[in-house]
């Protein structure tokens, strides 16, 4: 029974009185999700990002009921190619879309081997509180259970969620929402392939429902001093191990480079022969980030070696390859001290 007081209209043929869908901007970059085999059985001898964004959503027609979908071919890579004027190119286009009233959310579709790169840059960069949305596939999208297009259904799902607004980049992967700043790839093979180590996801997307189970803490988009328009600083990582020499730091160090992230054993710890290599870097303005090569916890400051003796900044909990993403566009922004880069990476 209709209890309302004022007179109900009939609703013309053809109209709704539901709100329009969210209009959602889908950026394809390539991938795996965007990858195709021989046969269907084949999961790893395919050729990455050969399928078209328009093929990839029309594999999902579920989407017409989740969003107004705006497909765009950014690029068509293998992510393990990623470089950084393709992430200029992919960041200015979010921006320049998520600046217009016309698009309420971007979907970036992407390859799952430096995809965390990808997530974290654009966590550091974005200009907007809009949701940004990455995801991925294990399985090209020629193969049996191929996982791209329900990981696409559901990023596109957190992209239009309300709640998804103010959380930095996301990542949308295997029904599991993550941040940009903790998601890590942790198998090679596994469709399960994505975790965000010590801290757990930020919570779930299933049959259209999302759920968020916590919150960012770090500074991140709007909170974010970086931009993409600057240089971008040459930044190398190396790795600490048994027997390891310091002719890798020295070549780089003679080749010029501005940064060095130091993927260190256990709390950082770094090898004697390798330290004092880094040591003498830091000393010729080098700027020198520890980092783990262990895959979760964190890095303590001064913790495994004194890092205000040698002039070394602490990661923190960010693996290298993040921390090289910080320190690059730490860099380019103008910081090079030692204090000011700890800053940096106390703060993001
Ligand atoms: N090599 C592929 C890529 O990163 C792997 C994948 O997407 O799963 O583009």
């Amino acid at each position: 029974m209709n209890t309302s007081t004022s007179p109900s209209l009939p609703i013309p043929p053809g109209h709704s009185t539901a709100p329009p869908l969210p209009r959602i901007a889908v950026l394809a970059t390539g991938g795996t999700i965007a990858g195709s085999a021989p046969d269907a059985a084949n999961t790893s001898g395919y050729q990455a990002g050969v399928v078209g964004v328009d093929q990839l959503l029309a594999a999902v027609p579920a989407l017409s009921a989740v969003a107004r979908i705006a497909p765009e071919q950014i690029a068509s890579v293998d992510s393990k190619d990623m470089a950084m004027p393709l992430w200029t190119t992919l960041g200015q286009r979010i921006d320049t879309l998520l600046a217009t009233d016309d698009v309420d959310g971007v979907v970036v579709t992407h390859g799952t081997d430096t995809l965390e790169e990808t997530a974290y840059l654009l966590h550091l960069t974005v200009k907007s509180d809009k949701p940004v949305v990455l995801t991925a596939a294990m399985r090209p999208a020629s193969a049996l259970s191929a996982d791209g297009p329900l990981n696409l259904l559901n990023a596109v799902t957190v992209a239009a969620h309300a709640a998804a607004r103010g959380q930095g980049v996301l990542v949308a992967f295997n029904n599991r929402i993550h941040s940009a700043r903790d998601v890590v790839k942790t198998s090679t093979y596994a469709v399960d392939a994505f975790q965000s180590p010590e801290i757990g996801a930020l919570g779930w997307v299933q049959d259209g429902r999302v759920e968020f189970q916590r919150g960012v803490v770090r500074a991140h988009t709007l909170a974010s001093e970086f931009t993409l328009d600057a240089a971008w600083p040459q930044v190398e990582i190396v790795t600490s191990y048994a027997g390891v020499s310091r002719i890798a730091i020295d070549a780089l160090v003679a080749a010029g480079v501005r940064g060095i992230v130091v993927a260190g054993t256990g709390n950082g710890s770094i090898h004697q022969s390798l330290q004092q290599a880094l040591a003498d870097a830091a000393l010729r303005g080098v700027a020198v980030v520890r980092s783990s090569r262990v895959g979760s916890g964190h890095v303590m400051r001064n913790g495994a070696a004194a890092d205000d003796a040698l002039g070394f900044v602490s990661a923190g909990s960010l693996n290298p390859y993040k921390a090289r993403v910080l320190l690059m566009l730490a860099l380019a922004a103008g910081h090079t001290a030692p204090a000011a880069l700890q800053k940096v990476f106390d703060t993001y």
